[in-house]
């Protein structure tokens, strides 16, 4: 029996019709073939719109590109390095490729510049298109709550082998963090809502047990000047 949460796009906020496919939360190019199939990998899906869903696969696609040098010495991260290594070498997004070693520029001699410089090179508005898509996903199948299209985020992306973001240290410090995901070498998640604070969402993210993702918002019933200021931004507004 279909729920009634499932009669809407989590991507959009709009009533379902057709053509409708299932999005997969976290994306299913964040696990490599090989791991798919060891696994038999079963993640969550969402019904969208097939064009809601169509919106994010570049930006998908760039994200995990963009990340893969980092991704490298875990099991997961290096199958999905092989992949990546055999998809290029197929002819398989070339320019998305160039385009991902162009920002590594920076990465002199194996040694990689300080996570802030790093950040900057990553696009900021796809990376955080992603990220948030993610933990809206998360968070519909979790509460059936959609959380606005736009809304104002704070993210970190964190290599390995830097400190955790404050946040990070502070979830973990006071045992907040407790970690979800079925194949967590490659996804695991964390959430946390603090009311004491208007509400406001703390995520903390592990990809292939490499790289840490912090994202931090306010809860869409916030009245705070910022929200009230800022959002909700709808979609197709112009902003
Ligand atoms: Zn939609
Ligand atoms: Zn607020």
């Amino acid at each position: 029996m279909a729920s009634s949460r499932d009669q809407k796009c989590y991507l959009c906020g709009n009533d379902l019709f057709d053509p409708i496919n299932r999005d997969h939360v976290p994306p299913r190019r964040f696990f490599a073939p090989e791991i798919r199939k060891q696994f038999a990998v079963q993640l969550i899906t969402l019904p969208t719109h097939a064009a809601c869903n169509e919106r994010w696969r570049l930006d998908e696609e760039y994200f995990v590109h963009t990340l893969l040098p980092f991704a490298r010495g875990s099991i997961s991260g290096d199958a999905l390095w092989r992949d990546g290594i055999a998809r290029f070498t197929r002819g398989e997004n070339v320019p998305l490729a160039n385009q991902v070693l162009k920002e590594f520029q920076h990465v002199v001699g194996g040694v990689i510049l300080p996570a802030n410089r790093v950040a900057k090179r990553i696009d900021p508005d796809r990376a955080h298109d992603v990220i948030y898509k993610i933990a809206r996903g998360l968070h519909y199948h979790h509460h059936g709550e959609i959380l606005p299209p736009l809304w104002n985020c704070h993210f970190t992306i964190t290599p390995p082998g830097e400190p955790p973001p404050e946040v990070f240290t502070v979830l973990t410090d006071a045992n907040l963090l407790n970690s979800r995901g079925s194949y967590q070498g490659v996804f695991a998640y964390s959430f946390h809502k603090f009311p004491e604070m208007n509400d406001l969402h703390v995520w903390a993210m592990l990809l292939w047990d490499r790289i840490i993702v912090t994202l931090i918002f306010h809860d869409p019933a916030c009245k705070c000047e910022d929200c009230t200021f800022i959002g909700p931004v709808l979609p197709h507004s112009g902003v």
